[in-house]
């Protein structure tokens, strides 16, 4: 899925979970997680593509073969393994786990991003490699790119985020006539 839904759908998922609603350190250390895996990836492309669009006025899409001539596509590629993967982040939230001695409610955010990323890639493009290093099978149903898949997705945060400014206007108002 796309960064910035990542990042709107994290936040609902934290504000819905009674333990970690109040706890606004936990929300954005929590959103921040549920983007990280993307930034990790992609940033140094972006970043790479971004120069060679602004300096050399040579832009290169993620699927053109120029794209595939940057070093840094190599670099998103195998880190992406490493960030979209259930299985590393089962293993990294485990020991963090048994360190702390509580569960690390800031990765939930990681976790949510892999498993929501499963659905919404295709063999196309990043499909998710969920039990890397164990198993390379993928799942490729709709892209998250999918201009239905936009559709649906953008009006359900809209909605949902419509009710809770709503709810926090009724709240508010409540508060203030005690
Ligand atoms: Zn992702």
């Amino acid at each position: 899925m796309d960064i910035l839904a990542h990042g709107l759908w994290t936040n609902v998922m934290y504000r819905s979970i009674p333990k970690t609603r109040e706890n606004s350190k936990i929300i954005w250390w929590g959103v921040l997680f549920g983007m990280l895996p993307d930034l990790v990836s992609f940033t140094p492309v972006i970043l790479v593509r971004l120069y060679y669009t602004v300096f050399e006025n040579h832009p290169a899409t993620f699927l053109t073969e120029a794209f595939h001539t940057y070093k840094f596509s190599e670099y998103a590629t195998i880190s992406y393994n490493y960030t979209h993967s259930i299985v590393i982040w089962i293993v990294a939230a485990a020991l963090i786990w048994l360190y702390l001695k509580e569960f690390p409610w800031v990765l939930l955010g990681w976790g949510i991003h892999v498993f929501i990323d499963i659905f919404s890639h295709t063999f196309d493009f990043f499909a998710t490699p969920f039990l890397f290093p164990i198993s390379d099978f993928e799942v490729s149903i709709i892209s998250w790119a999918h201009p239905g898949f936009m559709i649906v997705n953008y009006s359900l945060l809209l909605i949902l985020y419509f009710f809770a400014l709503l709810g926090r206007q009724a709240s508010t108002s409540v508060n203030q006539q005690q």
